[in-house]
């Protein structure tokens, strides 16, 4: 079989819509830093957005967010970080 050929993802568990295969954003909390991995291919359900990543795809991201040296030498982006305030939350 060609590796060209796209993964069939199936169906989303939740509504059963065909899931289609695009390049995700994946965020991880790794001892209270943010990392974010970039071009992860998942299934991506166009109804209600539940996202499946293969195992071995997941397994690798495993290993790539444990190297401490890659992240270290990651290129950084900015966040918007809220507080939350109990005084303004209350109606
Ligand atoms: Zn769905």
């Amino acid at each position: 079989m060609k590796a060209k050929k796209r993964y069939n993802y199936g169906e989303c568990e939740i509504c059963n819509a065909a899931l289609e295969e695009k390049f995700i954003k994946q965020d991880f909390w790794i001892r209270d830093e943010l990392v974010v991995v970039e071009g992860v291919p998942a299934g991506v359900c166009p109804r209600c957005g539940e996202k499946v990543v293969k195992s071995d795809v997941g397994r690798w991201i495993m290993k790539l967010i444990e190297n401490s040296e890659r992240i270290a030498s990651a290129p950084k982006i900015a966040v918007p970080t809220i507080k939350y305030e109990a005084e303004e939350a209350r109606i």
